[in-house]
Parts: structure tokens; sequence; C-alpha cells
């Protein structure tokens, strides 16, 4: 199996693909101060297997386009909208995120956990800001430092796996120097990356081994996964992922 299928067969069956949470995901709601009564148009971009775009849909009045490039995800997505009884107010779009084909301010709502980063913060807010209708929300969560200096140990991982990894301020002046207006940032708790992405995913590793005949390749996602998780263990008090919430500019 190639490496991208390794991971889509280790990701696929999670409740979601990212650290996040139910909690956190609804105090964004509340900090966006989204009315529950409107009707609202909102894109979930890099929705994975629809951890928030199913619970926006619950949550609001909404209709959610939910976006993420590997089919295998939007499949395991539908079948859960399905379940949940959200079927009729999701909308799966298989899709890149750096080319999307929406129309110039269509969306009230612009949501992406967890996955900004693919194409980088700066560029996606950037190129996302005109499908948010004037005095649209933006709510994008983004790997960020937690303190001001950090062991250098962890300034390499980061800087090589993801060099626009940044503190909260320099993140919210991006969105300043960008046509947005901050209303709000918060920083993930540890439960929601150890509870809800690492600790059920170590749980997987066994059954995942297995069903990819202990291949040195399924050996070697894992072992990169346990070296990104112990590296949290050791460092969580340096790095999270903020939450942000902002609005576009009306003029
Ligand atoms: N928001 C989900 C998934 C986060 S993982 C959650 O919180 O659980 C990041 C997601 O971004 C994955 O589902 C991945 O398939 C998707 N992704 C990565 N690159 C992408 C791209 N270029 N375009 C669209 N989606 C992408």
């Amino acid at each position: 199996m190639e490496n991208l299928d390794l991971l889509i067969d280790l990701h696929k069956h999670a409740k979601r693909q990212g650290p996040g949470g139910v909690k956190e995901t609804e105090k964004a709601i509340a900090l966006a101060m989204l009315d529950k009564m409107k009707q609202l148009k909102i894109a979930d971009i890099g929705c994975g297997t629809g951890a928030s775009a199913i619970l926006l849909a619950k949550q609001l009045n909404a209709q959610v386009t939910a976006v993420d490039f590997l089919p295998e995800f939007i499949e395991v997505l539908k079948v859960n909208s399905i379940k949940e009884e959200v079927e009729n107010s999701i909308h799966p779009l298989v899709c890149s995120m750096v080319d999307l084909p929406f129309s110039d301010e269509e969306y009230d709502v612009i949501w992406s956990e967890g996955a900004i980063y693919n194409m980088g913060f700066e560029h996606g807010i950037k190129k996302w800001c005109r499908f948010l209708k004037p005095g649209g929300m933006l709510v994008v969560s983004e790997i960020t430092w937690s303190t001001n200096s950090r062991p250098r140990e962890l300034q390499a991982h980061w800087e090589k796996e993801y060099p626009e990894i940044n503190t909260a301020s320099s993140k919210i002046k991006a969105l300043e120097d960008n046509g947005y207006s901050p209303i709000a940032y918060f920083l993930l708790p540890e439960h929601c990356w150890l509870d809800n992405y690492y600790r059920p995913m170590q749980r997987t590793f066994g059954d995942f081994l297995k069903r990819n005949s202990n291949s040195k390749e399924a050996w070697a996602i894992v072992s990169a996964e346990e070296t990104e998780i112990a590296l949290y263990e050791r460092y969580k008090s340096h790095y999270s992922y903020g939450v942000y919430i902002a609005r576009k500019l009306e003029v």
C-alpha cells in the first residue's frame, strides 16, 4: 500500500483526524456569536470525516458545505451524517482547499479545524477571505506556540514540520493584516489532544498493523505518530492548537 493509503486507513475510522472536541467547537460557536435562528451558509474546509461539520449542522440552522480532498473521508462523513440525521443540511464536496469552486461572498461562516496548515495559515486566510460575506465569520484552528521561547528540540521539530508555527499574537496580526477583525482566541486544552485524538489513535495501532501485514511502511507510520505523541507529552506546555475567530471587514 502507498503511504497515503496507509494514512487514510489509519485515520478514516477515527472520530476526528486532529486535536479538537465537541465542547471546544461549541465554545467557538458561542464566541463567534452565531445566531442559532438565522439561516446560515457555512463551509467546513478540511472537514475529515465530519466531526465539526456534523456538530455545526446539528447546532445551527445551517447548510454546511463539507470539503475535503480525500474521497475516503468524505464517504465516511456521508454515512455519519445519515446516522446523525443531518444529511439534508450537509453538502459533501471532494475538493482541494487551494482550489475551491465557491463564489465571492457566498458564505456567512468559514470553519476549519486542524487543516489550514496544509496550505499555510496566511495563504489560507488570504485566499478564503473573498468567499465570506462582509461581516462574515472565520473560525480556524492552527498550531500555535503558547510560550515565547521553547526548548531547541521542539523548535527544531516544528520548524521542519511546519515552519509557519508561531505565537498567537503573530497569528492575530496576520488576521489584522489581511482584512479581518479578530474577535476571540483560545487554546485547545490537553484533553483535545490526548483523550480525543492521540489515545484513541494509539488504541487502533495493533489492528492497523495486523490489517497491513505488519509491513515496514505501516510500522514507519506508527513510529512517526508515536514520536509526535511523545513530543507532545513532553512539551505540551509550549504549544497547542489556537482557535481564532475573526470577522471579515465590512469595507
Ligand atoms: N477537521 C477535521 C480533520 C482535520 S485533519 C478534524 O478536526 O477532525 C486535516 C484534514 O485536511 C484531513 O481530513 C485532510 O484530508 C484534509 N486536507 C489536507 N490537505 C488538503 C487539501 N489540500 N485540500 C482539502 N483538504 C485537505
